[in-house]
């Protein structure tokens, strides 16, 4: 692992800042249908390939749910979890991806689709409030699948919330901590946006500073490879706190979630030099 110097910071002035937006919400069977791709190449010769390609399988089934996954309907946690949709999302994610998995995964999906709606809607909603630890890992990954497709498709009914100049720490549409940051390009080549982990949108945030407190003064880029990495984790030295940027400039098939979840030996690198990571993959919850 080496450390890199800080890349060019600041709004890119032309093109890319005539097409800036502070939130963008990509749209989300295209979405799903990338990630789905990119995990089954990153498979390829990859020590976690099975995952992986169980990861791109639970892409690929969101994104065979985007049209009934309804839209309409309030945003906020509370409201989805009451609304029942969340239960029949689950039934039909189940449903699709059991004839596709591994049969201890087969057994895990089992034991989701039998527990009690209240159940379920109760672990569902810890997943919202960040307490991952009361929900066990090998049913977590599913429920959120099901849970963020909902999210994601009632905030792209919803009006974009107006999240002004201020940068965030989270999603402003949602809450959520983001995945990993993207380095743009096209029509918004260069410009840094936060993946949300939850509801699929990204917002803007300037480059070379730490996505966690603001902070410029003490980063670092660490990765396995060149200064020219893909992947890179952005370390601040104020907050110790990490997150990836994922550059699309030299990777155009990149994938916020995909790439992140391709790369967690970064992740046991940097944490092994003390820093704490500020955001998750929604298939690396935290323990
Ligand atoms: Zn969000
Ligand atoms: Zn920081």
């Amino acid at each position: 692992m080496s450390p890199h110097p800080m890349p060019p910071g600041g709004l890119p002035s032309g093109e890319a800042s005539r097409n800036f937006a502070p939130q963008i919400q990509p749209d989300l069977a295209g979405l799903y249908g990338r990630r789905a791709a990119r995990l089954r190449t990153l498979a390829e010769g990859h020590d976690h390939a099975d995952y992986l390609r169980l990861a791109a399988r639970v892409a690929e089934v969101q994104a065979s749910l985007v049209p009934e996954a309804g839209g309409s309907g309030p945003a906020g946690a509370r409201a989805i979890l009451q609304q029942g949709h969340l239960g029949f999302l689950l039934d039909r994610l189940i449903e699709r991806l059991a004839p596709d998995v591994p049969a201890p995964v087969a057994t895990h999906l089992a034991v989701l689709r039998g527990l009690p709606d209240e159940e379920r809607l109760g672990a569902a909603q810890a997943l919202t409030l960040g307490r991952f630890d009361a929900v066990p890992a090998a049913i977590a990954p599913f429920l959120w699948a099901a849970l963020s497709l909902q999210r994601a498709s009632a905030v792209r009914a919803a009006p974009v919330p107006g999240c002004g100049p201020a940068e965030h720490a989270s999603c402003p549409a949602c809450g959520s901590a983001p995945v990993a940051s993207l380095i743009l390009t096209g029509d918004r080549q260069g410009l840094r946006y936060l993946h949300c982990a939850l509801c699929e949108s990204a917002w803007h945030m300037v480059r070379a500073k730490c996505t966690n407190c603001g902070a410029a003064a003490d980063l670092d880029y660490l990765s396995f490879d060149t200064a020219e990495a893909t992947v890179r984790a952005e370390c601040c030295g104020v907050c110790h706190g990490y997150l990836k940027v994922i550059s699309l400039e030299r990777d155009r098939q990149a994938e916020a979630v995909a790439d992140d979840l391709a790369t967690l030996a970064l992740d046991h690198a940097v944490t092994a030099e003390g820093y704490q990571r500020t955001g998750f993959n929604p298939f690396a919850l935290p323990a």
